[in-house]
């Protein structure tokens, strides 16, 4: 009896094996990441992993939390009742939702085992430099990416009890209208950051589709509900740096942009890998600026970064800022809040970030 158990287990690795070499039958998309899972070269999470936000905030939320609320501090932005258009909008924004929960549950599995269909040598025969220029072209005019990276991803940045098929990542990044993110905490700026998830994450599964057709083998993910740890991944391909609530700065949006890798399986472009002191300095401005004390209504942000683990190779630490716990309640009952991304003074763009790069290093 034991035996037969063990056979079947062999069994099934080499099935697994087989899907990954694709060369095998072809599995249903949903089913193939669940398949890869214990398959020798997969890239898993590691003890020191981070866990997924939702999952704290699930074991957490307390009936009577709301009540411990900063709701004063809100009310210093909120400017005048719910018109007819704030309904309007609200509906809108319902819809880019339902289609970010349809992209992040079942989408960006739709094509994975397409893969099985590129032929395994096929990388080799890529110019990366000629299909990185194509790339970035395709990105901005057909879905208005502005801004792409490309690193190899630490291990210890994928979120716990998850893995990816690949170990390098193309990262995207797309911009949060600015007249619509400072609407916030108001419909407008709910309606904007559910666009930007909902759009973003059709856009990493098209430009999959597109790789696929020019011999990339690759896993997109979608911007909500990602495997691995957006912010430090977008730090570590040289896009941005992180802010005190947790959310990347870039030089060019500050914090109004919502981000989505698409893993792929080889080298084929050159890293966009900064050095760190590019941005470094972005830590002593936030020491300075704690904008958020003052403006957080969910008392959210820790007063000084947690370092819990800074034996990140490559990139060397991962802090925490923003308790998901405290944030949670704040951005379901007003439209995605955003108050921090709006005061952030790296959101205003026009240049800032560099006047304050510049003030910094004098
Ligand atoms: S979104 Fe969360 S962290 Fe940002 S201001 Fe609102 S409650 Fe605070
Ligand atoms: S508001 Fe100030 S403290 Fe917060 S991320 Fe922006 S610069 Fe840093």
């Amino acid at each position: 009896m034991k035996k037969k158990s063990v056979e079947t287990k062999s069994r099934k690795i080499k099935r697994v094996i087989k899907y990954l070499r694709f060369t095998g039958e072809t599995p249903t998309d949903k089913k193939f990441l669940k398949k890869t899972i214990n398959t020798p070269g997969i890239l898993k999470a590691t003890e020191r992993s981070p866990m997924y936000g939702f999952e704290k905030i699930r074991n957490f939320l307390l009936d009577n939390f709301m009540s411990r609320l900063k709701w004063e501090t809100i009310d210093n932005h909120i400017t005048e009742k719910k018109t007819f258009k704030d309904r309007l909008v609200k509906i809108l924004t319902i819809r880019q939702a339902l289609g970010a929960g349809k992209g992040m549950t079942v989408s960006q599995y739709r094509g994975l085992s397409k893969n099985i269909e590129v032929p395994e040598e096929a990388y080799m025969h890529i110019d990366g430099a000629t299909v990185w220029k194509e790339l970035t072209t395709y990105a901005r005019e057909k879905w208005g990416v502005q801004k792409i990276g490309f690193t190899e991803i630490p291990r210890d940045i994928i979120l716990k009890g998850n893995h990816i098929l690949y170990k390098y990542a193309l990262v995207f990044i797309e911009e949060m209208r600015k007249d619509w993110m400072d609407d916030a905490p108001h419909a407008l700026a709910g309606y904007e950051t559910m666009r930007a998830y909902n759009h973003l994450g059709k856009a990493v599964l098209d430009i999959s589709s597109w790789l696929r057709k020019k011999g990339v083998r690759c896993q997109p993910n979608h911007p909500l509900g990602g495997l691995v740890s957006y912010v430090p991944l977008a730090g570590k391909a040289g896009l941005g740096w992180q802010g005190m609530n947790g959310l990347l700065i870039t030089p060019e949006f500050g914090q109004r942009q919502r981000i989505a890798p698409i893993y792929i399986e080889h080298p084929i472009f050159s890293y966009t890998d900064k050095d760190p002191t590019e941005f470094s300095w972005i830590e002593r401005y936030c020491e300075i600026c704690k904008r958020w004390l003052e403006e957080c209504p969910g008392d959210a942000i820790q007063d000084t970064k947690k370092i819990y683990n800074n034996q990140i190779e490559t990139i060397g630490r991962l802090a925490r800022c923003l308790d998901p716990i405290k944030c949670h309640p704040v951005f379901s009952k007003f439209d995605g809040c955003s108050i921090c991304v709006k005061i952030c003074p790296f959101s205003r763009g026009n240049g800032i970030y560099q006047i304050i790069k510049k003030k910094m290093k004098n």
